[in-house]
């Protein structure tokens, strides 16, 4: 069988022009969509992802701010600068880079953020709505994961879909939006056993799990699409995903590569959610008029 390799840059870009419509539509009616990313302390592997988010909105004409805080910066100082972003209305998204430093609680971060400008949908009301099947946010990375699928033709109805990794930021809204979409969904973390047993029984493989080659081509169904998510640099610099991805030639029907399949696409639906933010705080104030 020949595996198709999914190309996420190629689907980014595509998806990037059309969400040019609606931003220029917005502009139109004197609304600019806006993001806030705040990042919080020195993180090198942050600093790259929040400057590719902020250059991919300025490539699509939507307003950024890149805001960064000292390390220093008190629990208390970051709440009361999520507040005025909250306030802002120029700002249609919000978003925490993660991971914060220790002395300040992500869960207080998160839950400070308004829930109608939380683009990452990590905020619990976002959680709730996308769990009970009326999403208003999907988190970035599944959206992603479900647009590749949707492009590439894979329907998840009545299939089997295995999602390995139980994150609250990419395995539990996967298998959220998979269920949703009809498929039986099985979910792995660090204690399941025959991990193997699971994989092998999956139409569609989705893995999140941030070790290198954890899934080779044996694990995996003859015919099977594999979402791999995981980002792992090895020490010789070079970024690699989570499963042997030369060892799913031939035996997956499709893979994404790493870098060059599931990363862009995390990307695309953060402006996707920030124009569509911007498109319910427009709503909001018409018919408040
Ligand atoms: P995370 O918060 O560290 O969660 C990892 C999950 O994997 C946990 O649920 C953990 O189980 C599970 N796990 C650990 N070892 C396992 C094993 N041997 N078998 C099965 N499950 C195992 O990670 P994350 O934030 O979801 O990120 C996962 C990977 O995706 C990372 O490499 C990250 O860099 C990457 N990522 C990529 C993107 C992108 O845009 N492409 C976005 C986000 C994340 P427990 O729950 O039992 O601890």
């Amino acid at each position: 069988m020949d595996t198709r390799i999914i190309d996420g840059v190629a689907l980014s870009k595509r998806l990037r022009a059309a969400l040019r419509a609606p931003a220029e539509a917005l502009a139109g009616r004197g609304v600019r969509p806006g993001l806030a990313a705040i990042e919080v302390g020195e993180h090198p592997a942050s600093r790259v992802y929040v400057r590719n988010k902020i250059t991919a909105c300025t490539e699509i004409g939507l307003h950024s701010e890149h805001i960064t805080l000292p390390d220093s910066t008190t629990e208390g100082e970051l709440l009361a600068r999520i507040a005025q972003l909250n306030a802002d209305r120029r700002i249609h998204g919000i978003l925490v880079q993660l991971p914060l430093p220790k002395h300040i609680s992500s869960a207080r971060v998160l839950l400070a953020v308004a829930p109608e400008k939380d683009v990452d949908g990590f905020h619990p009301l976002n959680v709730g709505l996308l769990a009970t099947g009326h999403p208003r946010f999907a988190p970035c990375t599944p959206a992603g994961i479900m647009a590749l699928l949707e492009a590439e033709g894979v329907n998840p109805w009545a299939q089997q879909a295995v999602v390995v990794g139980a994150s609250n930021v990419v395995g539990k809204p996967i298998a959220a939006l998979l269920l949703q979409q009809g498929a039986t969904v099985t979910l792995c973390n660090s204690k399941t056993r025959d991990l193997a047993d699971h994989t092998r029984r999956a139409d569609i493989l989705v893995v999140a799990v941030g070790k290198p080659k954890l899934v080779a081509g044996s694990m995996v169904k003859p015919g099977a699409v594999v979402i791999d998510v995981g980002i792992n640099r090895l020490p010789d610099g070079t970024l690699t995903g989570d499963c042997d991805f030369q060892s799913l030639m031939g035996i997956a029907s499709r893979a994404t590569p790493v870098p060059g399949g599931v990363g862009p696409m995390t990307i695309t639906m953060l402006l996707a959610n920030t124009i569509r933010a911007a498109e319910l705080a427009a709503a909001e104030t018409r018919s408040c008029r």
